[in-house]
């Protein structure tokens, strides 16, 4: 067995959410591992991009909110012209709004499924489309969390768009995997990021969480640098719509 097939030379990676937390990290292990990557972003990507300067890798910006599916098409063009095919797509953006059952609004479900469940589809539609129009296969790697396993507290949408997400990764992998498209996902655990800062800040809730987690940390964004170049490379061609949990053990209590 040769380690080459973990490789992404001369592949290309389109990653969402690349200006900060997991898809920064994300984008850095790809390029590490030789991929071309193409940061889609709201907001600049430039810390994204400097940290894979440093050692010389090559990075590419498409600026878009992800809030809305009809950039969908200006999205897929720009990461084409980038580097020409795309090979890989890592949906990872995604937001999370704190607020007790009783009180959550229409308005915050909507925004939160939108971003976090419905772009993710529609996204891997659209790249999917042109891997089955020219037949040389793709990886789809969604971020799932530990809420497409559980209820969570305080954060009904999220638990709803992040279960939705394992469960459209197993249904798009049905339909794509005959096609040499692969669609799995990473389910973080609890990692130290912008997503989870008001969690770090709320003493009892923070305590409560580091002590559930056999790791006894919270995650960090090279935590996931792993799962995501194995699915994203050869070394993963026969493993599909599965969830693969980077959670410090958070799952096996
Ligand atoms: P983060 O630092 O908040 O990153 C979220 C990313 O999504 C940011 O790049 C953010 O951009 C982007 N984003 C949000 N709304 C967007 C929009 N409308 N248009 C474009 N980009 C948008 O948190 P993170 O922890 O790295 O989160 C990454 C993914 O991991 C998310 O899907 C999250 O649900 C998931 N996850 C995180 C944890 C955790 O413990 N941290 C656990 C499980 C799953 P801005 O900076 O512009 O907002």
């Amino acid at each position: 067995m040769s380690l080459n097939m973990f490789s992404l030379e001369g592949k290309t990676a389109v990653v969402t959410g690349a200006n900060t937390g997991l898809g920064q990290g994300i984008c850095v292990a790809y390029a590490q591992a030789g991929a071309n990557v193409i940061g889609v972003a709201r907001r600049s990507c430039q810390e994204t991009a400097d940290k894979i300067a440093a050692f010389s890798g090559n990075f590419t910006e498409v600026i878009a909110d992800l809030s809305d599916v009809s950039l969908i098409p200006h999205i897929v063009e720009e990461a084409g012209k980038a580097y020409g095919r795309v090979d890989i797509l890592v949906n990872n953006a995604g937001i999370i709004k704190r607020c007790d059952a009783a009180d959550v609004t229409m308005e915050d479900w909507d925004s939160v499924i939108n971003i976090n469940e419905k772009m993710v589809f529609f996204l891997s539609q659209a790249f999917a489309k042109t891997w089955l129009a020219d037949g040389k296969g793709g990886k789809i790697i969604n971020i799932a969390s530990m809420l497409s396993y559980q209820g969570g507290i305080r954060v009904p949408a999220y638990t709803a768009s992040k279960s939705a997400v394992m469960g459209v990764t197993k249904a798009m992998a049905n339909e794509w995997a005959g096609h040499n498209i692969n669609v799995n996902a990473i389910a973080p655990g609890y990692m130290a990021t912008n997503n989870t800062e008001n969690l770090r800040k709320d003493g009892q809730r923070s305590e409560e969480i580091l002590s559930r987690i056999p790791a006894g940390r919270w995650g960090t964004p090279e935590d996931i640098a792993g799962a995501a170049i194995f699915l994203a490379s050869d070394a993963a061609a026969y493993v599909h719509g599965f969830t693969l949990a980077v959670d410090g053990g958070w799952l096996a209590r």
